[in-house]
C-alpha cells in the first residue's frame, strides 16, 4: 500500500503556519489579504518544487495536477482551503490541501499510471471574510453579480482584494467547471468538534453538511416606569423573550438531537435599568443534516415562539435571516472513505458535519464526501485548535488511499 511521506507533510504543515503567524500562536490569513497572498505564493512554489503542475482558475481557486496520460480521463478532484478566519488555527482547511499535495506527491514518487487525472484544489475564500465559499461556488456556478454587490466583507474590500488576487468577475464566472469531467470530490478537514475525540474513532465520513436556517425575533411589549406598573400588569419583551431561550433550548435536545440551535444576540430596547423592556430583537439559529427534520425544527421553535409570546402578552414578529440547505454527500463517495479507513487498520464512523465547507458547494454537481480527523477538545477558528500528528497522517493517508480507489472505480483496479 503506497505511504505518504509524513515529514514532508508535517514541515508543510509548520512552514504554512509561519505564514501569517499571530503572536498568540495562531494564524491569520484572511482570504485575497496580503498574508492570503503569500500562502498562495508559497503553495505555488511547493507545487511547482514537486514537479507538479500548477494551474490558477478565473476565482483564483489554486490546483496541483498530476495528469493520466489519457487526456480524455476523468478528474478526480480533492483539496480544501487555505485562507483562515483572523487569528484562527493552523489546521482548519490547510491539512486539507497540505495532505492532497502530500498525496500527489506521493503518487508521483511512486511512478503509478492513472486511469484519472488528480487535481489538488485550494478554493479560495472558504471562511467568507468577504464572501464566503467563493471558490467552491464559483466552480459550480452559483455565484452571481448580485453576490458581489452584497459581500459581507464589504464591496471595496473585496474588489480590493480580487485586484490583489488578479482576478475580476468576469473572470469568476469562467472558473465554472464541467461535472462530468469530475468524477468525485473529497475534502478532508478537522472536525472542529468533540465527536470523534469522545468516541475515541480516528476517522469520520461525513454524511451530511448541516442546512442553517436562521430568524431576527422581535418580541413586542411595552414599555412602562421599572417602578410604578404592577407586575402583573407588564407586558416584558424579555420575560417572553427569556423564556422562549429556555424552552427552546430544551426543545431541541429533547426532540431533534443531533440538530442544535443558538441564541447568538439579544437586545433589550429602550435598555435601561428604570424601563420595562417594550421590545426584544432576538436572533436565532438552527442547524439539523435533513431537510425533514430541519423543516419540523423550524416549525416547532416559531410555533413555541407565538405561544410565548402570546402567554406573555406580546407581539411576535418574525424575519427570515437566512437560509442554507442540508447538503447531502454521496453514499458511494462516503463507502469508498469507510473501505480506506479499514483498509488502513483505522476505527471509522459517520457522521454529520455542523460547519459549512466547500463540500456543501461541490456536492451539488459532483459525487462529493469528507473525511473528518479529530480536534482535540472541539477547539477551532482558535489560536489552540489542534490536531495529533497521528490523527494528521490518518487522515492523509484515508485521503490517499481514498483518492486511489476513486481514480481506479470502473477499472477494476483496487485502489492499493
Ligand atoms: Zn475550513
Amino acid at each position: 500500500m503506497l505511504t505518504i511521506n509524513k515529514q514532508r507533510l508535517l514541515d508543510d504543515i509548520e512552514s504554512l503556519a509561519r505564514i501569517g503567524a499571530t503572536p498568540e500562536g495562531g494564524v491569520s490569513r484572511p482570504a485575497m489579504s496580503d498574508a492570503d497572498a503569500q500562502g498562495r505564493a508559497w503553495f505555488r512554489r511547493r507545487v511547482e518544487d514537486a514537479g507538479l503542475e500548477f494551474r490558477q482558475d478565473g476565482a483564483g481557486n489554486l490546483s496541483a495536477v498530476l495528469s493520466s496520460a489519457d487526456p480524455m480521463a476523468p478528474t478526480v478532484l480533492f483539496g480544501s482551503h487555505l485562507d483562515t478566519v483572523p487569528n484562527g488555527g493552523r489546521y482548519d482547511g490547510a491539512l486539507g490541501v497540505l495532505s492532497a499535495l502530500e498525496a500527489l506527491r506521493t503518487v508521483r514518487d511512486a511512478s503509478l499510471a492513472l486511469p484519472a487525472h488528480l487535481e489538488a484544489i485550494s478554493f479560495t475564500d472558504e471562511e467568507g471574510s468577504l464572501l464566503g465559499l467563493f471558490g467552491s461556488r464559483a466552480l459550480c456556478e452559483h455565484l452571481s453579480e448580485q453576490d458581489f454587490a452584497y459581500a459581507r466583507g464589504g464591496k471595496s474590500a473585496l474588489a480590493e482584494g480580487m485586484e490583489r488576487l488578479g482576478i475580476t468577475t468576469s473572470t469568476v464566472l469562467s472558473a465554472r467547471r464541467y461535472p462530468t469531467d469530475i468524477t468525485a470530490f473529497v475534502e478532508l478537514h478537522i472536525e472542529q468538534g468533540t465527536r470523534l475525540e469522545d468516541a475515541g474513532v480516528d476517522i469520520g465520513a461525513v454524511t451530511a453538511i448541516v442546512g442553517i436556517r436562521s430568524y431576527m425575533l422581535r418580541f413586542i411589549g411595552t414599555a412602562a416606569h421599572a417602578g410604578t406598573m404592577p407586575m402583573d400588569r407588564r407586558a416584558d419583551a424579555l420575560w417572553g423573550a427569556s423564556a422562549f431561550v429556555q424552552q427552546a433550548q430544551m426543545l431541541v435536545r429533547d426532540t431533534f438531537t443531533p440538530g442544535v440551535m443558538n441564541c447568538g444576540l439579544i437586545e433589550a430596547l429602550p435598555g435601561a435599568f428604570n424601563i420595562v423592556p417594550g421590545e426584544v430583537r432576538l436572533a436565532l439559529e438552527f442547524r439539523h443534516g435533513t431537510l425533514e427534520r430541519l423543516n419540523h425544527m423550524e416549525d416547532a421553535l416559531l410555533d413555541l415562539a407565538e405561544r410565548i409570546a402570546a402567554e406573555f402578552h406580546l407581539r411576535l414578529d418574525r424575519e427570515m435571516a437566512g437560509r442554507d440547505a442540508p447538503a447531502l454527500m454521496d453514499e458511494r463517495v462516503v463507502q469508498t472513505i469507510e473501505d480506506a479507513a479499514t483498509a488502513l487498520n483505522l476505527r471509522h464512523t459517520r457522521l454529520m458535519s455542523f460547519a459549512g465547507h466547500d463540500s456543501q458547494e461541490i456536492s451539488m454537481i459532483v459525487p462529493s464526501a469528507m473525511i473528518f480527523v479529530p480536534s482535540v477538545q472541539g477547539i477551532s477558528h482558535n489560536p489552540r485548535e489542534f490536531t495529533h500528528v497521528q490523527d494528521v497522517v490518518n487522515g492523509a493517508a484515508t485521503l490517499l488511499q481514498t483518492v486511489l480507489r476513486l481514480a481506479s472505480a470502473g477499472n477494476g483496479e483496487s485502489g492499493d
